[in-house]
């Protein structure tokens, strides 16, 4: 049993999330074929994740998948964003080892042959890069990076790594370990993190995307970083109870000093409203930010309560077998 099971030849899934990729599809095959045949001692499997792509790509993906069987894909029903499509690869690649990487060539797939290296001659369970520099990238999106990363490694108890991307190569049993965690509401930098295991990084510097646009626009940055700092960290709820209990001694010190002593040894009542009119201003609005920051919380606790689907399939590669 045992050594039947070593002649197998190792399997490497490379999980391929696509929205609106019809151009950098087929470039990006040209690409990663070059590298399964430099590395020919292993068996492939290409999982591309049609992400509801509104231009070509199922089709550009679908050319790919009847002249190639190594090539599988997943299209889901609508856009359920990248997420959502790597929890897709991750759960249905069948491979000893699992890598994510972007369809635009920011993730140099020549870099596998290091990363499978790494994994069978080092004691590692998973080969991550990074590249903290973010060249190419505006002054704000850089700007905006380096403060949320900055935040995160303060207020998280789970590392974040800056500079991570998404491009991995792991074990099986760390892959297992990632698909366990059903949350709705993914932040995989954190996720990733979040199950140990020994991870090498790799420094280099993400070349510019090949053809195409990027998908991410500010807001959705924006929101992508508060995913992970909601569901990371609990301190902003910690904060806002410290601070409200700070308001309180204000308070009690300013009862005590202004209302009794004031008044009742030197018989100065109190007076002045506008003074009164910004205190009432500025407690009502830290109200009002905490009350948002626990409705931000209670907000994805309900996503999770309600236990949806984190995608929909609408067509797999079976769909085409099953045509022929
Ligand atoms: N992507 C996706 N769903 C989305 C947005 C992006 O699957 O809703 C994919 C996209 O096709 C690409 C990868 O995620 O393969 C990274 O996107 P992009 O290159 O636009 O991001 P950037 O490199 O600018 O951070
Ligand atoms: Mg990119």
């Amino acid at each position: 049993m045992m050594k039947e099971v070593k002649n197998k030849k190792e399997k490497i899934s490379i999980i391929v999330p696509c929205y609106n990729e019809e151009e950098m599809i087929p470039i990006f095959y040209e690409e990663i074929k070059k590298i399964i045949e430099k590395m020919n001692t292993l068996d492939f499997e290409i999982l591309f994740i049609d992400d509801g792509s509104k231009d070509k790509t199922l089709n550009v993906i679908k050319e790919i998948v009847k002249k190639d069987n190594r090539i599988r894909f997943i299209s889901f029903s609508r856009n359920f964003g990248k997420e959502a499509g790597m929890f897709a690869g991750l759960e249905n690649a069948t491979g000893d080892f699992v890598g994510v990487m972007d369809v635009d060539l920011q993730d140099p797939p020549e870099m596998l042959i290091e990363m499978y290296n790494t994994l069978k001659n080092e004691d590692y369970d998973c080969v991550a890069l990074h590249s903290p520099e973010h060249k190419g990238y505006s002054f704000f999106r850089k700007l905006f990076t380096n403060m949320f990363y900055k935040l995160i490694a303060k207020i998280s108890s789970t590392e974040q790594i800056p500079g991570a991307r998404d491009f991995r190569l792991m074990k099986r049993k760390m892959v297992d370990a990632i698909i366990s965690m059903k949350e709705y509401n993914r932040y995989s930098k954190g996720i990733f993190s979040f199950v140990g295991f020994k991870t090498k990084w790799i420094k280099y510097e993400a070349p510019e995307r090949r053809a195409g646009t990027t998908k991410w626009s500010f807001w959705k940055l924006f929101k992508y970083a508060l995913e992970g700092i909601l569901g990371f960290s609990t301190t902003p709820l910690v904060i806002s109870a410290f601070i409200g209990m700070i308001f309180c001694l204000i308070a009690l010190v300013a009862i005590i000093i202004i209302i009794i002593v004031k008044t009742l040894v030197w018989g100065d009542p109190v007076g002045g409203w506008p003074s009164l009119a910004c205190i009432i201003i500025f407690t009502s609005g830290t109200q009002l930010l905490f009350l948002g920051v626990i409705g931000m919380y209670l907000s994805k606790t309900y996503l999770e309560v309600k236990e949806r689907p984190i995608y929909i399939i609408r067509e797999t590669e079976e769909d085409i077998k099953k045509e022929n």
